[in-house]
């Protein structure tokens, strides 16, 4: 019961900070990033991972400035900001 309780906390929070992320124009609808929790809008790719060298399967977003990683691009989806 604790269990269930604080997952749905967990959830509500990240549910949360997604929306006013959006609000404050950090990421887009589909959670792709704009900017850097550092206020930098130079981000960049890193960490890709390739199928057979040349097929992109996933990568990360990172903030040139502050090195942060934002957001991890999988199979087409961007996952969601925690
Ligand atoms: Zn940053």
């Amino acid at each position: 019961m604790k269990y269930k309780l604080a997952r749905s906390i967990e959830k509500f929070c990240i549910k949360c900070d997604v929306f006013f992320l959006k609000l404050f124009g950090y990421i887009d609808k589909d959670y792709t990033p704009i900017k850097c929790t550092c206020g930098n809008k130079e981000l960049e790719d890193c960490n890709q991972d390739y199928l057979d060298g040349h097929i992109l399967l996933e990568y990360d977003c990172r903030c040139k400035k502050c090195g942060k990683i934002l957001n991890h691009w999988a199979y087409g989806y961007w996952e969601i900001w925690q």
